[in-house]
């Protein structure tokens, strides 16, 4: 579960890393006000204005401003608030924003300038353990350091049975070139965001810049957060931080008649059980020079409800040219499948009009087969896994 800036930032500060504050806004007044407090409590005469959606990329797309004064705040939160925001990570269509962040300015004018790096924890899934990958090239796309500079992006990995050491989060600050006062506070600040990594089960943090102020403070001014959805249940604080007005609708309604699909690109959509099958059948219709336009594991239990639910889901992606639907009857029986696809065919009326193609083998399959052919429906059957794929060919041909 993806998080905004200002949720993230939240949870970092809840467990001792120091971030630029900031309150929320959800209109122009809201930001005033806030900005107002901000002053109030911190001191600072500049406010930075940032959009809250979840992509990144924000600043490039005019998604985050300076107000040097409260005219300004009022100005640009107004023009932010409800602006359409397109960034490399958004689609073509952009993000619709419904809230700002106003936050402190921490690039104050100073003795010594400012410094951004990139930090990043994340699974290293090849050697199975977390991994701190953090750069002095920070504030601008890590992907660009990687590809030109990579000698600039360093990992620290961690032992899970002892966690992060402090030795390691010293070798951090002196490879991002610290010393003094701004050594020993980097040190601390890994060693807080490694905890509140740990602590919160999340499964990225991506810190964008961290920033060294001109008084040798170490802070986190940006703050991606995705959270590990499976240990929600444990932090029953974070189950509210969920805006799924940034997420994609097909997939909010899928999770909530229980069914696990991924939206995709391509023209073939999928309807499969199990995720081995389901990835394996996605390789497949791509060999057959298709695209899948889901992921979509219906589970154990493929019944008329199911599949015709299923159906309605793949269904709202216009993209959708044919559906290929791949069953292995294992624990539910193939003649209870295609039954399931014959009556939910009828149900939806006219509502499907791409051709379907299914394979279903296993228990009774060749019932199932039978029960297909015999429908009347615009449905093809196939036995092998390479003839489905290759009806799928034919009618997108
Ligand atoms: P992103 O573009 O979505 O990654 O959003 P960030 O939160 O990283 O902000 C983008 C950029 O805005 C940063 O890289 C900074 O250059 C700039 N920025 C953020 N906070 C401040 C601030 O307090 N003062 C100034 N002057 N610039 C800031
Ligand atoms: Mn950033």
């Amino acid at each position: 579960m993806n998080l905004h800036e200002y949720q993230g930032k939240e949870i970092l500060n809840s467990f001792g890393v120091r971030i630029q504050r900031g309150i929320v806004a959800h209109n122009a007044k809201e930001a005033v006000a806030a900005a107002k407090q901000l002053t109030a409590e911190t001191g600072t005469g500049w406010h930075v204005i940032k959009a809250q959606v979840h992509a990144g990329g924000r600043g490039k797309g005019g998604g985050v401003k300076l107000a040097k004064n409260l005219q300004e705040v009022e100005e640009i939160a107004g023009q932010i608030i409800g602006m359409n925001l397109i960034t490399p990570q958004t689609s073509a269509e952009g993000k619709k924003v419904h809230q700002v962040l106003v936050a402190e300015d921490v690039y104050y004018p100073g003795e010594n300038e400012p410094d951004e790096y990139y930090m990043s924890v994340l699974l290293n899934r090849a050697t199975g353990r977390n991994m701190i990958m953090y750069s002095t090239e920070g504030g601008m796309d890590i992907e660009a350091v990687a590809e030109e500079t990579p000698h600039l992006i360093f990992t620290e990995e961690i032992d899970p049975t002892v966690g992060l050491l402090p030795f390691q989060a010293r070798r951090v600050a002196f490879n991002l070139g610290l010393s003094g006062t701004a050594f020993k506070e980097m040190s601390k600040f890994v060693m807080a965001v490694y905890t509140a990594y740990v602590q919160s089960d999340s499964s990225l943090f991506e810190i964008n810049p961290v920033l060294k102020t001109s008084d040798d403070k170490i802070l986190a001014v940006d703050a991606k957060v995705t959270l590990d959805e499976n240990a929600l249940y444990r932090h029953k604080d974070y189950v509210e931080m969920r805006d799924i007005r940034e997420e994609n609708p097909v997939e909010v309604e899928a999770k909530e008649v229980g069914l696990n699909y991924v939206d995709l690109e391509g023209n073939v959509g999928c309807m499969v059980n199990g995720a081995g099958l389901a990835m394996a059948t996605m390789d497949l219709i791509k060999q057959a020079g298709g695209e899948p336009a889901n992921f979509l594991d219906v589970g154990g239990t493929a019944d008329a409800k199911r599949v015709e639910e299923a159906f309605r889901l793949i269904l709202k992606d216009d993209g959708v040219k044919a559906i290929l639907i791949n069953i292995f009857g294992g624990i539910v029986r193939c003649d209870r499948v295609a039954q399931g696809v014959v009556d939910a065919y009828k149900n939806m009326g006219d509502a499907i009009k791409v051709p379907i193609i299914v394979r279903l083998q296993g228990t009774n399959a060749d019932v199932a087969k039978e029960l297909i052919d015999n429908s009347g429906l615009d449905v093809q059957s196939a036995v092998q896994f390479q003839e489905a794929a290759d009806k799928v060919q034919a009618v997108l041909a």
